[in-house]
């Protein structure tokens, strides 16, 4: 993994995943059901876990919600999922989590933004009623701001400040400054109040990419909490995933960030795990994590001749990510694993020699054959229909054979 030097954070611990710079950097999701629908939340849930999010986030909106936690847990267990469940409050999370204890316990941790704690005075007591329960119930808080709903009397007041000096700073710098400063704020709130400092996480989500690194880089400037990363109403399909590769690429790579989510829009039909898909694949692809074998595959051009080499590519890697639930629990570092699919024999013989296992293709004009390379050797030819099965049980007997636990 690549070693990039990780700007130092207390560990906060979430039911059981650590998060900060002494661990990994973690992928959490969000649930989009009906929290008050516990049998469709728990299912989500589960499938969010299955496809690696290490923690989800369910909001917490109403008494139903709250009054549905524990079963949503309850139907996680039947499920075999025990990720750790963290509530998304706003408005009303003081009363919710004093009315609703079974919920207040449940949950791993309580994400509050300080913009929607609540209105005038009854912010600040409302803000620690939220931290009180967090204190007795001895969960870890996000602090998580966002600019769609930064707390407007401190916006006001900094831009007031700022429109006083001789060289006042352009509006949009007063702005993350004023997301920088509410986040820290509240942070130090929730500390005088008498959450610990290794209690909290904060966050400071916008939609653009050039907000969120200034943003982050002022933050990991000013404090060593754990920093939870997300650009905020990312977009749909490329853009959705593009605009948070870029943005959160920049930060880890400073080292910035202990925890990620990639805040997708699923087109309608598209399953909620493809966000916990991209979040893995941006860490992997960085070296930072493994998560998954990797299938290296070339872009195809005139030389390809058929949807062949595409549907190869394809199944190989929805072959790898169905197994790797099962291969996890009995191939230790299979997740390193690496795979070729090329599509013809200019770059194909080359790349696959790379990778653990590689198939060339044949393109254009090519011989109809097909040379599998293993460990960077030619080890078989495959050719016909049933290249495809073929290839795919080479890939499964593999990682029977490299991976399998020794003793
Ligand atoms: S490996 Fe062959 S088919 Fe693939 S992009 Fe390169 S030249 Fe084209």
């Amino acid at each position: 993994m690549t070693d990039t030097l990780r700007r130092t954070t207390p560990t906060v611990r979430i039911g059981g995943v650590a998060v900060g710079s002494e661990h990994p950097v973690m992928v959490q999701s969000m649930t989009n059901t009906d929290t008050e629908d516990a049998r469709a939340t728990a299912r989500q849930v589960a499938e969010l876990a299955r496809a690696g999010s290490e923690v989800v986030r369910i909001t917490v909106n109403t008494e139903k919600a709250a009054a549905a936690v524990p079963e949503i847990v309850e139907r996680m267990a039947m499920m075999n999922c025990e990720a750790p469940l963290v509530g998304d409050f706003h408005y009303n999370g003081h009363t919710l989590l004093k009315k609703y204890p079974d919920c207040a316990k449940l949950l791993a941790k309580y994400r509050i933004n300080p913009g929607n704690v609540g209105f005038g005075r009854k912010r600040d007591d409302q803000f620690a009623t939220i931290v009180e329960q967090a204190i007795e119930h001895d969960k870890p808080v996000r602090i998580g701001v966002n600019w769609g709903s930064l707390d407007q009397k401190l916006l006001a007041g900094l831009m007031d400040q700022n429109a006083k000096q001789s060289d006042p700073l352009p509006a949009d710098v007063v702005m993350r400054e004023a997301l920088v400063v509410s986040a820290l704020h509240s942070a130090a709130q929730a500390e005088q109040i008498g959450l610990a400092h290794d209690r909290i996480i904060l966050s400071a989500k916008v939609s653009a990419v050039q907000d969120l690194i200034a943003v982050y880089r002022t933050l990991a400037e000013r404090c060593d909490y754990p920093l939870h990363l997300g650009l905020t109403e990312a977009g749909m399909g490329s853009k959705g995933i593009v605009s948070s590769s870029a943005a959160l690429a920049v930060l880890l790579q400073e080292g910035i960030g202990d925890t990620i989510r990639i805040s997708l829009t699923p087109a309608p039909g598209q399953p909620r795990t493809d966000e916990v898909v991209v979040a893995q694949e941006l860490l992997q692809s960085m070296g930072l994590r493994a998560f998954s074998p990797m299938v290296t595959a070339c872009p195809g051009c005139g030389r390809t001749t058929s949807t062949f080499f595409q549907e190869l590519a394809r199944d190989t890697t929805s072959f790898v990510r169905d197994k790797m639930p099962e291969w996890k629990l009995s191939y230790p570092g299979v997740e390193n694993l690496s795979l070729a699919v090329m599509g013809c024999v200019v770059n194909g013989p080359g790349e696959s020699r790379h990778a653990d296992i590689g198939i060339s293709l044949p393109g254009t004009g090519e011989a109809p054959v097909a040379p599998v390379f293993i460990d960077g050797e030619k080890s078989v030819t495959l050719r016909g229909e049933a290249l495809t099965g073929e290839f795919l049980q080479i890939i499964e007997d593999y990682v029977k054979t490299r991976y399998a636990p020794r003793g």
